[in-house]
């Protein structure tokens, strides 16, 4: 199993690739999606192997129904920690400050967020496609965090692999919606087709909500470039699996 991590992240975490599960092709082999196609034994088997990769019970490895929206929910209530958490319910982001606690996202292309906040004890997981990054999901989950006492400037970021500028083609209303919001730094032109950069955009609003710079690390990796590592929708089709990535709340 091969987890990627930051160097920027002071607790247990990791960015998942599809490498390690029992998964067959064409979901081979850590797929963590239920909803894709897959036998969902496998995918609990996966899962179970994620959770014990991280040092969690596989019921205090929590997830949720990711519907592309801006809702967040907190983790932490575990009714049976031998079995494998079903997700908590629909929303893109989720947090816990329970220290034998995971929380976690699926993603395949979408950005991938783990956030941390080592003063207040907190951490979260956060997903975000074009439709997350454009409606501010990542400044949503550290507003929520706010609220129980988390202070942006002491929050870690990574920004994990996702579908780069190199790979993610957009139409070009698309472009110009995005550049609307964020400026024309995050598109760039191929030829005649134009790219927009996810992590880019991401990178502006989590300035935006106020944490430092320093304290923001964004991983270089491409799914749709990185086929053996990874995951992802743009280049596979809808028959493909999805990586997870987790943080866990172990200061
Ligand atoms: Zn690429």
């Amino acid at each position: 199993m091969e987890l990627l991590t930051s160097r920027k992240l002071p607790v247990t975490h990791g960015f998942g690739t599809r490498l390690g599960g029992i998964s067959r092709a064409p979901y081979a082999s850590l797929n963590v999606g239920l909803s894709v196609g897959d036998d969902p034994a496998a995918v609990h088997e996966n899962l179970r192997r994620l959770a014990a990769q991280a040092g969690v019970a596989p019921g205090c490895l929590a997830t949720v129904t990711q519907v592309h929206g801006h809702a967040v929910l907190e983790a932490g209530q575990t009714v049976d920690r031998s079995k494998v958490a079903a997700p908590l319910g629909e929303a893109d982001a989720v947090w816990t400050g329970q220290s034998d606690h995971a929380v976690a996202v699926k993603t395949a292309d979408c950005v991938p967020l783990l956030m941390v906040d080592p003063v207040g004890q907190r951490v979260a997981a956060v997903h975000a496609g074009w439709r997350g990054v454009y409606s501010a999901v990542a400044a949503h989950s550290i507003e929520a965090l706010a609220k129980v006492g988390t202070s942006p400037g002491d929050l870690w970021v990574a920004v994990g692999p996702c579908i780069q500028v190199c790979c993610y083609e957009v139409s070009t209303e698309l472009a110009a919606q995005f550049t609307g919001i964020f400026g024309g730094t995050v598109v760039t032109r191929v030829g005649a087709k134009e790219h927009l950069d996810l992590p880019a955009a991401l990178l502006m609003t989590l300035l935006g909500a106020g944490i430092p710079l320093k304290q923001i690390d964004v991983l270089p990796h491409c799914t749709s470039c990185d086929r053996a590592r990874f995951f992802s929708h743009r280049r596979d089709g809808a028959t493909t699996g999805r990586q997870l990535s987790l943080v866990v709340a172990d200061f």
